[in-house]
């Protein structure tokens, strides 16, 4: 009797067990692509996590120098746009808070009305201590430069998702080399320096590359985009003008931004 009823146990248990090919948002998969010149699939799920490193203690808002283009002071969304159907835009409803502006979830991704190649990008942003949710569900948005190529914003103080997509993170092809999240109700920080892709007709002869410093912390070193940031997939660019904008994504949870502002990189002579 006994036998049998560990028998029932461990037939339920296995019934329990998700398909071989499988995966969530808060483990990782490992029925996706090959993430190219790598050994991991994207999101995989037996990627190991980066280090948590305690960054050192914030410093007040970083204010921009003479040259950079204010993109948002605390004040105003007269920089932004949300896109509408069929290419119209509208005026931006997230809201506006006291220096700070929030996502109003499903009004959709801000964008800005100028467009960037080659920039110096500074974006302050914080998890509420409201938000709640697991895995890619808690405080998820994103810094998606010339509005395709993306660096992960979420929760990733506590909160578990897979390697290559918490915050720091190029999405869905490389992790944060260390996790510097501050928790929850805490300012963070990005200092972002990207270069644009270059395209002859249809292909890419230069990828997009980026380094970004998160809370005093380099988290990616120069690193290469493998093509427009794609739920479970990667590896393919879409040519583009040289100069797009800037979006901020809305995931339908309440992520806020302040002073963000950016500086056009040209070569020196
Ligand atoms: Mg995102």
């Amino acid at each position: 009797m006994r036998y049998l009823i560990l028998l029932a146990t461990l037939t339920t248990l296995s019934a329990q067990q998700p398909p071989a090919s499988a995966g969530d948002d808060t483990r990782g998969y490992n029925d996706t692509p090959q993430i190219i010149g790598q050994k991991w699939k994207v999101h995989d799920m037996s990627r190991p996590r980066p280090a948590k490193v305690t960054p050192g203690a914030p410093v007040s808002s970083v204010a921009p120098p003479s040259d950079a283009i204010v993109l948002f002071d605390g004040k105003d969304l007269s920089q932004w746009v949300t896109q509408g159907h069929g290419g119209t835009t509208k005026a931006p409803t997230w809201k506006l808070g006291d220096g700070y502006m929030e996502i109003a979830p499903r009004t959709g991704k801000l964008v800005t009305k100028q467009s960037f190649g080659d920039c110096q990008l500074h974006v302050e942003w914080m998890i509420p201590e409201s938000a709640t949710g697991k895995g890619q569900g808690r405080g998820n948005s994103g810094i998606e430069l010339m509005t395709r190529y993306e660096i992960q914003v979420l929760e990733s103080n506590e909160n578990l998702t897979y390697a290559d997509g918490g915050a720091g993170a190029i999405y869905g092809v490389w992790p944060p080399l260390v996790n510097p999240a501050r928790p929850q109700g805490q300012w963070n920080v990005y200092d972002i320096f990207f270069e644009a892709p270059h395209f002859e007709g249809s292909k890419v002869v230069k990828p997009a590359h980026i380094t970004v410093v998160f809370n005093g912390v380099l988290v990616q070193n120069y690193k290469e985009f493998l093509g427009t940031t794609t739920w479970r997939q990667n590896g393919v660019y879409e040519p583009h003008p040289p100069e797009q904008p800037l979006s901020l994504q809305d995931h339908d949870q309440p992520v806020r931004y302040r002073n963000i502002w950016i500086r056009r990189v040209k070569e020196s002579n």
